[in-house]
C-alpha cells in the first residue's frame, strides 16, 4: 500500500518537473500559481533521491536545448550593438556639422555687423570731411552696402539675356 502511493508520489514528481522545466529547482517564485505543488514538489525531491536526478538530468537537457539559441541570440545581440553605435556616430556627426555651420552662420553675421559698423563710421568721416548733408553719406553707405547685391543681380539679368539670346540664334 505504501509502496504505490511512493509510486503515485514519484510520478507526481516527474509530472510536476517536467512541466516545471529546469527553474523549478532554482527559482520556486516564478510557479507562483502553484505554490503548493512547488512547495510539495521541493519537500519530496528533499528526501527522494531518484527524482532528485531525474530533476537534475531534465535540467541539463533543457539547459543544453538553450544554448543553441542563445548563441543566436549573441550574434544577434552584435549586429545589435554595431548597428546602435553606428547610429550613435551618425549623430554625433550630424551634431559636430549643426555646431560647425551655426558657428559659421554665427561668425558670417559677426563680421557682417563689424564692417556695416565699420562703414558706417567711414561714410561719416567722409561726410563730415566732404561738408555733406547727413541724408547724403547715408544714402551713399545704403549703395555701397547694396552694392554687391545690385551687382549680383545685374549680372544674374545679363546672363538670363544672354543665354535667352543664343537660345532666339539658335532657333532663328
Ligand atoms: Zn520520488
Amino acid at each position: 500500500m505504501s509502496s504505490i502511493s511512493n509510486n503515485d508520489a514519484h510520478e507526481r514528481a516527474r509530472k510536476l518537473i517536467a512541466l516545471a522545466g529546469p527553474d523549478a529547482l532554482s527559482a520556486s517564485d516564478r510557479l507562483s500559481d502553484q505554490p503548493l505543488s512547488n512547495a510539495w514538489l521541493a519537500a519530496h525531491l528533499a528526501t527522494c533521491a531518484s527524482c532528485r536526478a531525474f530533476a537534475e538530468n531534465a535540467a541539463e537537457m533543457v539547459r543544453g536545448l538553450r544554448t543553441i539559441p542563445i548563441a543566436a541570440e549573441r550574434s544577434l545581440v552584435s549586429t545589435t550593438q554595431i548597428k546602435v553605435r553606428r547610429r550613435a556616430l551618425e549623430l554625433q556627426h550630424h551634431r559636430e556639422r549643426v555646431w560647425l555651420v551655426s558657428i559659421s552662420c554665427a561668425a558670417v553675421t559677426l563680421c557682417a555687423l563689424l564692417s556695416a559698423a565699420i562703414l558706417w563710421h567711414g561714410f561719416e568721416w567722409l561726410g563730415s570731411r566732404a561738408h555733406l548733408a547727413s541724408s547724403v553719406w547715408q544714402v551713399g553707405f545704403l549703395v555701397f552696402c547694396m552694392m554687391p547685391a545690385l551687382v549680383a543681380a545685374i549680372l544674374l539679368l545679363a546672363k538670363d539675356r544672354h543665354l535667352a539670346d543664343h537660345s532666339g540664334s539658335y532657333e532663328g
